[in-house]
């Protein structure tokens, strides 16, 4: 059995015999790894992953073969700041997670750890996803609201990050109260 370990989302997948993950950690450039793999695995370079590599500080990059996932990286630009790389690296184990058709494994993580009951099957935006990834991954380990708010605006991704911070804000479960007499 193969196995998908999602450092930063703290999820060890089994993904079966045949396909593999690799998070390859922290990369120079995005376009530069990114060519690379194509090279390894013999794919032609196009115009649209170039583009969006310029941009990128994280990617995720699939090799399907005959409609299924044969090699799954992630690879990421280290940021200057902790809790940015945990946003960014948590985005794209969330988009493996997603390929691997395994979001309810984050789903009970979210209900039993932070008591937000989200339903992915309902979230058809796969951005939108993977954000909600990141914000599980940054709640989990106690970052302040405010500088969530701050990665939001300079990592998020147009309207994908304001969706999944309402989303999990909706699907909150109201927390025990305790009353002193
Ligand atoms: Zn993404």
């Amino acid at each position: 059995m193969n196995y998908a370990n999602l450092k930063i989302l703290g999820i060890t997948l089994p993904i079966g015999h045949i396909d593999k993950y690799h998070d390859d950690g922290f990369v120079e450039s995005i376009l530069k790894h990114s060519l690379e793999l194509n090279k390894k695995y013999g794919k032609t370079n196009s115009d649209c992953d170039i583009k969006a590599c310029k941009r990128a500080v994280g990617t995720s990059y699939r090799v399907c073969i005959n409609h299924r996932i044969f090699y799954y990286h992630i690879f990421y630009v280290k940021q200057p700041i902790e809790s940015a790389n945990i946003f960014v690296r948590a985005h794209e184990e969330t988009h493996a997670l997603n390929a691997f058709e395994q979001l309810d494994t984050l789903a009970e993580k979210l209900l039993e750890e932070q008591r937000v009951k989200i339903n992915f099957k309902e979230i058809d935006e796969s951005e939108v996803i993977a954000n909600l990834g990141s914000l599980y991954a940054l709640y989990a380990r106690g970052i302040p609201q405010s500088e969530i708010e701050w990665l939001y605006t300079m990592y998020g991704n147009d309207d994908s990050g304001t969706t999944a911070k309402r989303i999990y804000k909706q699907f909150e479960l109201p927390r025990k109260r305790f009353f002193l007499f």
